[in-house]
């Protein structure tokens, strides 16, 4: 079955000091399989907690979420936990790369929690990380890689359980516009009837490819 996302009426308020931020105000957003589309906005439009709410990392303060028909308000922590795993992956602005760990250990990692044997997983890691041109940074930890080679180890792990739901926070915002490509390439290649594949992004010749933008203010969907 296609995967299907669901926000009913979500808001979400951040209390800053004595001040009430609406970073999410009453958005109502359907996405299904096949959907690529680009998120627009100025800096605080509630971007990236449009992103942590689709991807089950924030909880909205009212409002429905639904993935695939079931609300994720009533999922408990541990397969919530499971499907963040193995539905959704998700591309942060700042990687959060584990230090300690090589880059082909590092996209192992979702996998070995979702229960991929080693080898398998060993094996997985390394077709992706030679996909996006690191096949000779393998066993490079992350303070030995660029900036750009990071931001490809982050992608290679987010989509190495292969999710049906891509969220993806400026995947191409702090890279060079040839590693850029590379990763929007990469994206595009995983188009897939069954897949959803979300874009936060500043720059719109990167919009511009997707099927669709969807443009915020003030954490508000403002219509095209
Ligand atoms: P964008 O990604 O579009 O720049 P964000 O979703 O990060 O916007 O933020 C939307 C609004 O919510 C901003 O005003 C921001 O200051 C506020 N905000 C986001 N996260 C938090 C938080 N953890 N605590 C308090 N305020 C927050
Ligand atoms: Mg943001």
């Amino acid at each position: 079955m296609a995967v299907e996302v669901l926000l009913e009426r979500v808001s979400k308020t951040y209390n800053q000091g004595a001040a009430e931020v609406k970073a999410l105000d009453n958005i109502t957003l359907r996405f299904s399989g096949g959907d690529f589309k680009a998120i627009m906005g100025p800096s605080g439009s509630g971007k990236s907690t449009l992103l942590n709410v689709l991807g089950c990392l924030d909880k909205p303060t009212t409002g429905i979420v639904r993935i695939d028909g079931v609300e994720v308000q009533g999922i408990p922590p541990g397969a919530l936990w499971q499907i963040r795993g193995t539905k959704i992956g998700f591309i942060f602005q700042n990687h959060y790369l584990i230090e300690s760990l090589t880059a082909l250990e590092n996209v192992m990692l979702p996998q070995r929690y979702a229960g991929v044997k080693r080898s398998q997983a060993q094996q997985k890691a390394s077709e992706l990380l030679e996909q996006v041109g690191l096949g000779r940074r393998l066993h490079h930890r992350p303070s030995q890689l660029s900036g750009g080679e990071k931001a490809r180890v982050a992608v290679a792990r987010a989509l190495v359980n292969d999710p049906a739901l891509i969220l993806a926070d400026e995947p191409t915002g702090a890279l060079d516009s040839k590693t850029g490509m590379v990763i929007l390439e990469l994206l595009h290649s995983l188009r897939s009837p069954e897949r959803i594949c979300l874009i936060v992004t500043h720059d719109r010749s990167v919009a511009d490819t997707c099927d669709e933008i969807i443009s915020m203010r003030d954490g508000r969907i403002i219509e095209a």
